[in-house]
């Protein structure tokens, strides 16, 4: 369960020295205690600032952070990254390659009695199943378990906060799902407060409480991760977490109306509104009809689902997923059948 915000961001911006435009404009939201909050966005759209900013490794040019109810940086406040209690864990591990496992681990210990430093390495490398590993060199290590190592060298001092900056960009895609249980696990067993960030949506959309949706540094949408993928409040942010096809519609007499159904008016827009519904693969069932007027123009073989691209009569394209064993040769006709539990409407100009 979520406890009291443990860090809010209220409207940070930040300006690189030199640079035109902003990296990170007014982004505010908060992280409750315990919570893993997922920051996801294509690259450049300012995630890593927003992580840095949080660290104290940026000082932002507008806005206030606070940690754990104190402020770290404000027009008048600066507190020192080593004092905000935040532990990082960096893209490449940043794993010192002359220090053994547990000297590493040990570095992240500075300036604690050798006691209480011996008793925390030996508690973090049992949490991350290193035991066994303490004198190996991070070469001889794969990229989990470097990465396990660099989680326990933050997590050893018992920061209040840890971030984790592209947690899964340096592994193999088969060890991605693995890491994500094993991350979810160790974090869960911690009780950390975390904050990811994430270009991969399905990192965002399976492990997040919550997901900041960012785009050229703003922030999109802040929401737990269904209502980010079934009611996405912008176009952007409804293509970024998903497949998604947006099919024109005009409202008339207060519903939108679709050449593949009618729709909830659900932005409340005056009829004739040209508009977009959002509808994903999984909304939409076909069905082969000799006489229907739609066609299979591409199945693609994804091993749990077929993924078909279907061509309207209007030469609109849709995507629909249906189950691996369900086989229509490209060129069928079909009938197409939507059916999205949520209606999700946008002005057309989007
Ligand atoms: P992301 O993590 O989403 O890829 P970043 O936060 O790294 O994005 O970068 C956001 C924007 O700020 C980008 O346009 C990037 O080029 C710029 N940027 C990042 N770091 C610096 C820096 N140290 N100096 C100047 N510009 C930077």
């Amino acid at each position: 369960m979520a406890g009291a915000p443990l860090i809010t961001l209220d409207r940070v911006s930040l300006t690189y020295p030199g640079a035109t435009v902003p990296a990170i404009t007014d982004v505010s939201f908060s992280v409750c205690e315990g919570d893993l909050v997922a920051i996801l966005g294509p690259s450049g759209c300012g995630k890593t600032t927003v992580l840095r900013v949080i660290a104290g490794f940026e000082r932002p040019t507008q806005g206030r952070v606070v940690i754990a109810g104190k402020s770290v940086a404000s027009a008048n406040t600066w507190v020192e990254a080593e004092h905000r209690g935040v532990g990082m864990v960096f893209q490449d591990y940043a794993l010192f390659p002359h220090l053994t496992v547990i000297q590493n681990v040990e570095f992240g210990l500075r300036g604690s009695t050798r006691d209480s430093r011996q008793e925390k390495m030996r508690e973090v490398l049992t949490l991350v199943g290193l035991e066994g590993f303490e004198s190996h060199y991070p070469s001889a290590l794969s990229g989990g378990q470097q990465q396990r190592v660099a989680l326990a060298r933050a997590l050893a001092p018992r920061p209040a906060v840890l971030l984790l900056d592209e947690p899964f960009s340096s592994l193999d895609p088969d060890m991605t799902e693995r890491m994500r249980e094993e991350l979810l696990d160790i974090l869960e067993r911690t009780g950390s407060t975390s904050i990811l960030v994430t270009h991969d949506h399905e990192d965002a959309l399976d492990m997040a409480d919550n997901v900041a949706v960012l785009n050229a540094g703003q922030l999109e949408q802040f929401d737990t991760p269904d209502e980010i993928y079934h009611t996405p409040t912008t176009a952007f942010v409804a293509d970024f977490v998903g497949q998604a096809d947006f099919v024109p519609g005009e409202v008339k007499e207060g519903k939108v109306v679709t050449e593949v159904g009618t729709f909830e008016n659900v932005g409340t827009f005056k009829d004739h509104t040209p508009v977009v519904v959002m509808i994903r693969p999984d909304d939409v069932s076909i069905r082969p009809c000799e006489t229907a007027p739609a066609q299979v123009l591409r199945r693609h073989f994804r091993g749990s689902e077929n993924l078909y691209r279907i061509l309207l009569p209007s030469g609109q394209l849709l995507y629909s997923s249906e189950s691996s064993t369900v086989i229509y040769p490209v060129g069928t006709n079909v009938e197409v059948h939507v059916e999205a539990i949520h209606t999700v409407v946008f002005p057309r100009e989007t």
